[in-house]
């Protein structure tokens, strides 16, 4: 049984489990050298995100910085291009000062060391054990939300994952079960497993490769492990916003940089106040964030968002800007730029703005800005 494991089931629980990783693992970008910039540069990405996108992203950005030495001198503004839509840009950031520090003190390359990883920015514990065991294949037990999950069946686990307590048992069980001279095959192979056949629903049993050593399984309680929290309630959020246009360019502004999206671009705009309409709203913060008054604002597309737990509805108008209206007033923004609708794909946005950008740059074909009146709704 799994939930206490002698010597003898963790040699048969590791060999099913190697022997079905070798055969089933996804052939993603990284594996096929386990170069650790590469496995650095994939954690990072992965964090919060699937690993078929993950992929994608990574290609790209392999092109763009293959190197620690390339993503120290890169400007700012195409890093988080090259991130744009993975979300939580705090982290490209981080992966540029680390790659400053590593040119600076490690010649360039990712050390094999937990102390020198932890004191590069953006790395933590569980990133520093997943570069040294995926990439220098060096024995530190690995345990993510998939392997969370696989151990509360595999261990039959009643208490909720959140717990202090339960998360000490799951990292005893994966270090009691770590092989020591394969640890990233083991690893790897724990987490696939979570994310392939021991997922969150409908797990596929009959295919598990270690169903002899699931105590959940026996006893026919898998439907009710890992144990359900209380959900986080959804959080909705309503904004509004503005496409300034004048012919055939488009205002947009930087966010500031101590922003919670600092250093991307977005449409003047902002969050409804109570009782106040989207239009309302719109006009308000158009006043507040250039100093333009506009009079006539058309309807021109809601896009409705999700980030973590908040659903984010973003109402956007379109008004064309009087030539003699001045200059902007930035009160929330770095700087400001008049751009065509193509020239918006060169600028890295928040979702919201980018499906917005998105949105243009496919209506406009030879019109001018104004042109654009019609309402849809869109999701993402
Ligand atoms: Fe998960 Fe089912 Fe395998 Fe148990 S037998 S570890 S519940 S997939």
């Amino acid at each position: 049984m799994l939930a206490n494991p002698d010597q003898a089931t963790v040699l048969d629980f590791q060999r099913h489990l190697h022997r079905w990783f070798a055969a089933n693992h996804r052939p993603l970008p990284w594996r096929s050298s386990y170069e650790p910039y590469q496995v650095w540069i994939a954690e990072i990405m992965g964090q919060q995100t699937q690993m078929e996108r993950v992929a994608e992203y990574f290609r790209r950005w392999l092109d763009r910085f293959p190197d620690a030495a390339a993503v120290a001198v890169a400007p700012e503004q195409a890093l988080l291009k090259a991130w744009e839509g993975l979300g939580y840009y705090s982290r490209a950031r981080n992966i540029q000062r680390a790659a400053r520090l590593l040119v600076e003190r490690h010649h360039g390359q990712i050390p094999a060391d937990r102390d020198q990883l932890l004191a590069l920015p953006g790395i933590g514990p569980y990133t520093a054990a997943a570069i040294l065991s995926i990439a220098f294949n060096q024995p530190w037990p690995l345990v993510d939300a998939n392997v969370e999950r696989l151990f509360a069946r595999l261990a039959d686990i009643d208490r909720p994952l959140k717990e202090t307590a339960t998360r000490k048992r799951i990292h005893a069980l994966a270090e009691t079960l770590l092989h020591r001279d394969l640890p990233r095959d083991h690893n790897q192979g724990l987490m696939e497993l979570g994310a392939l056949v021991c997922t969150p629903r409908r797990p596929d049993c009959p295919a598990c490769p270690v169903q002899a050593h699931c105590t959940a399984l026996r006893r026919d309680t898998v439907e009710f492990r890992p144990l359900p929290t209380a959900r986080d309630k959804r959080i909705d959020i309503v904004m509004a916003c503005v496409i300034l246009c004048r012919g055939d360019r488009f205002f947009i502004q930087q966010r500031l940089a101590d922003d919670i999206w600092g250093g991307l671009w977005e449409f003047p705009g902002g969050r409804l106040e109570e009782n106040e309409t989207p239009l309302a709203a719109a006009r308000r913060e158009v006043v507040e964030e250039t100093g333009w008054q506009v009079e006539r604002l058309e309807p021109l597309d809601t896009v409705i968002h999700h980030y973590t737990r908040y659903r984010v509805t973003l109402h956007a108008f379109i008004a064309a800007l009087p030539a003699d209206a001045g200059a902007a007033r930035l009160t929330a923004a770095q700087q400001s730029a008049w751009v065509t609708a193509a020239q918006l794909a060169d600028y890295p946005f928040p979702a919201g703005h980018r499906r917005l950008a998105q949105h243009l740059r496919r209506q406009l074909s030879g019109k001018t800005g104004t042109a654009l009146t019609a309402k849809k709704t869109s999701r993402s």
